[in-house]
Order: C-alpha cells, then sequence, then structure tokens
C-alpha cells in the first residue's frame, strides 16, 4: 500500500483485486483523502502460531489469523476459514470484502474474517477440536458478542462454530451464545443460517434473471463448487425450475446435460466424500465446468476462479457469485465487454451474514425466530438492496459490482465522518 491518495495493489492476489475494485468505486465518492486511506487499511491484524496435541502423542504448530478491516459500523463479522492455503493477505482482502457486504446490506456490522493454515480433512474430529479450541483461545482477546462474532466459511462447520462458542463460555464462566453464528440449533443457533448463503444466491438469480428478461424455470446452471453454499444454491435452483447440468468440487467435476438429480448426488458425495464419480455424469475438470453452456454460472467454490484468461470463453449469460472474490477485476472487464451480467458476491452471498445477524439478535435477545419468519425477512433485505445497487449502477453508468461498492462505501464513510476521527 502506499500512503499517497489512491491505494496501488501490490499484484494480482485477491488483496491486490479488492484493492483496485474499491479504488475503481471510491472513484466515484467525492472522499476526503483521509477517509479514503482509513477505509483502505485493514484496522487490526492478529497472527498467532499454537501448539496441537496430535492422536500419536506428537505436537504440531499451527498458523491462524484474525483480521478486523472495520468496526465503524459496529462489531466486526466474518467467517472462519480452515484451509491450507490461507495467507494474511487473503485473509485481510476477505475481510475488506465481510465490511462492504455487511454495509451493502444495511446491517450494524463491520468486516472481519479468520484462518487456519490446515486441510481440516487429514485432521481426526480430536484433532480438529483441540486445534479449534486453541485457535479461539488465541484469538479470544478479540472475539466477543459485542467485539467480534466468528461464523463458518470454507472448511469450518457448526460443530466448529459449537467448540469455539463452548471454549468462549468456560473461560468467561458462563455461557455465551451470541460470540458466534452458524451454530447448532441446539445451542443457539438460528433456523435456516446453514442454508441462507446459498438462498441468498438463488434469490439474486430469480431477481437478475427477471430484470434480465430470461426465464427461471428451465434456465441450465453450472455451479463450481458443491460445499455447504453450492449445494443449497444447487438445492434451491432446482426448486425454482432451473436444469444443474455441472458441479464440482476440489477434486473434479461432474456434467450432465440432461441434468443431476440433486439428492442422489448429496448422497453419492456422503459416501465416496466427492462429487466426482457420480453414475451417469460425464467427468469434467474445474476449469472445464465454468465454459459450459449454461444459462447462468455459479463460482461457488473459491477466489481467482474467472480471470482474464479465461472469461472470454464463458458462455453463460448470467453469473451469480457465491464464493468470495471468484471474478478477479481482469476477468471482470472481459465480461462486461461482453454483455455478460454479473451479480457480486457481496450482495449475492450476503444471506449468510445477514441471517448471522439475524442469529445474533435472537441469541442476545434469547426471544427465538420460526424458519418462515428468517426466510421472509432476508428475502425482503435481499430484494431491497439489489433495487437499491441496481438503482446507484444505472444512474452512475457502473457494474453492478461497483454500484454495490459505492453504496457500501459512501455508508461506512458517512459513519466515519459523524463520528469524528478519536482523539
Ligand atoms: P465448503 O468448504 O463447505 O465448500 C467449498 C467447496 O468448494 C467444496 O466443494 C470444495 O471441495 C470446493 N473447493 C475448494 N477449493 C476449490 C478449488 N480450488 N477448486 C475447486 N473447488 C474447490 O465452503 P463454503 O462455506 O461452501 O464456501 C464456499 C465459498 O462461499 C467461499 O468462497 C466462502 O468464502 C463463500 N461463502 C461462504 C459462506 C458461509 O456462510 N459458509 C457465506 C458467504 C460466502
Amino acid at each position: 500500500m502506499n500512503t499517497q491518495g489512491s491505494v496501488t495493489p501490490p499484484n494480482e492476489d485477491l488483496w491486490g483485486a479488492v484493492l483496485q475494485q474499491f479504488n475503481r468505486a471510491a472513484d466515484h465518492l467525492a472522499l476526503k483523502r483521509g477517509v479514503r486511506e482509513f477505509l483502505a487499511f485493514p484496522k487490526r491484524e492478529l497472527a498467532v502460531n499454537f501448539p496441537v496435541k496430535m492422536d500419536d502423542g506428537s505436537v504440531r504448530i499451527f498458523t491462524g489469523y484474525r483480521v478486523h478491516h472495520s468496526t465503524v459500523l459496529g462489531p466486526s463479522k466474518g467467517g472462519i476459514r480452515y484451509d491450507q492455503g490461507i495467507t494474511l493477505s487473503q485473509v485481510r482482502a476477505l475481510a475488506m470484502l465481510m465490511s462492504w457486504k455487511c454495509a451493502v446490506v444495511g446491517l450494524p456490522f463491520g468486516g472481519a474474517k479468520g484462518g487456519v493454515v490446515v486441510n481440516p480433512k487429514v485432521l481426526s474430529p480430536r484433532e480438529l477440536e483441540h486445534l479449534t479450541r486453541r485457535y479461539a483461545t488465541e484469538i479470544s482477546i478479540l472475539m466477543g458478542p459485542e467485539s467480534d462474532i466468528p461464523a463458518p466459511d470454507m472448511g469450518t462447520t457448526p460443530q466448529v462454530m459449537a467448540w469455539i462458542m463452548d471454549t468462549y463460555s468456560m473461560h468467561r464462566g458462563y455461557s455465551t451464545p451470541a460470540v458466534v453464528t452458524g451454530k447448532p440449533i441446539a445451542i443457539g443457533g438460528s433456523y435456516g443460517r446453514m442454508e441462507a448463503p446459498g438462498r441468498s444466491v438463488a434469490i439474486a438469480a430469480r431477481e437478475a434473471t427477471r430484470r434480465l428478461g430470461m426465464s427461471i424455470e428451465g434456465a441450465t446452471v453450472a455451479i463450481q463448487g458443491f460445499g455447504k453454499v453450492g449445494s443449497v444454491v444447487s438445492a434451491l435452483l432446482a426448486q425454482q425450475g432451473c436444469r444443474i447440468i455441472a458441479t464440482s468440487d476440489k477434486q473434479g467435476g461432474v456434467f450432465n446435460p440432461g441434468g443431476l438429480d440433486h439428492a442422489r448426488l448429496v448422497e453419492h458425495k456422503r459416501q465416496a466424500g466427492t462429487v466426482v464419480g457420480f453414475p451417469g455424469a460425464e467427468a469434467i475438470s474445474n476449469a472445464e465446468l465454468l465454459e459450459l453452456p449454461a444459462d447462468i454460472l455459479v463460482p461457488g467454490a473459491t477466489e481467482g476462479q474467472i480471470t482474464a484468461d479465461n472469461a472470454a470463453r464463458v458462455r453463460a449469460r448470467l453469473i451469480v457469485e457465491a464464493a468470495n472474490g471468484p471474478v478477479t477485476p481482469g476477468g471482470d472487464a472481459v465480461l462486461a465487454e461482453r454483455g455478460i451480467r454479473v451479480i457480486p458476491d457481496i450482495l449475492a452471498n450476503a444471506g449468510g451474514v445477514i441471517v448471522s445477524y439475524f442469529e445474533w439478535v435472537q441469541g442476545l435477545q434469547q426471544f427465538f425466530w420460526t424458519e418462515e419468519e428468517v426466510n421472509a425477512n432476508m428475502d425482503r433485505i435481499m430484494v431491497r438492496s439489489f433495487e437499491a445497487v441496481e438503482q446507484i449502477a444505472n444512474s452512475r453508468g457502473v457494474d453492478l459490482r461497483t454500484g454495490a461498492l459505492i453504496k457500501a462505501i459512501d455508508r461506512v464513510a458517512q459513519a466515519v465522518l459523524i463520528r469524528g476521527i478519536y482523539p
């Protein structure tokens, strides 16, 4: 980063991409230079190295992070990722995206993200629990229901959230369910939270197809990533009448132009641990999936998938970003030139943090809502936010990502100005 006005991205990694998007949107706002720089820097970053006793008696050292990008609008909110490839720069980028996501849908939260450099699939349940409890303890200096509230992300589950909630509560001496969201229902989780990011992606697809004059009924869909988010998108779009022709996971993809049967695919994945090998489907790579002739493409796995290199070969008319940061700025430019509509991550998958907000409110009040109430309230916020973003994008002549970022950055900047710079 330089500190002179606009912030220069260091390279084409996710942090570089997120800063580039930030700069493009900030150029549309008459922000004071100091405010712009304030918003471009993360507020605080914690890196921790900690030991975990493994089942064979050995001790291994793991590295984890927790980054708060902003706490201007309220406590920071953001998921925890367990993945072998995590870096501080990536967590920093994801934390900034969380600030804009919370702001664009009107939540009283700032943005955060966390992660541990680990492949959770190679740990035993006991090792996973020990790693989680130690990491939670290490970041507990930042965590709290009024300061920083984690949630699940790639590689983490409601069980992991339960261990974090229990660890935090043991240190405090009383139960503190509102310290994490995405918990199991039995300990104060919210109905609808597991499905929420996927549900909001399906709502975004519904809203976008209607505006493009496309029929959702019979539309073909390719979904990269059949995890917590992608598998729900698959189920809900199939319910809306779409034909899911392809999906994938880290190990590869499956393609059937006639459509993949959701229930059978879920069962196959449960038994085989992957979608690969699903009977009746052709094996494809993750790269091939992105270039299939589907009406709607849902990148729902990880960042940096659609780039300047492959965007020219994308054949979908509509891309709905279920993952965070799946299209790079170079990819965005090519897609815009080709008239392919992109519904940006901070809007499309915001259902996760919207229902996390509902879960936090329910936890603080100890007053719980029905699944119908949760889903209806989330749908209402999604439709209202979609309309507001579209209006800004149309009035400024920009794409929906830039429109969403203008709305989000403006909201946080206004709060900075009203609060003032301490001291
Ligand atoms: P998950 O771990 O449940 O699933 C991830 C899926 O993507 C798996 O199928 C995995 O095999 C696949 N995958 C991972 N890396 C891949 C790669 N390099 N190439 C191809 N496939 C790969 O995670 P999730 O919670 O479904 O998260 C997926 C994306 O959605 C992430 O970008 C995450 O940040 C974002 N997201 C998650 C939530 C949430 O609440 N879980 C909310 C909003 C956004």
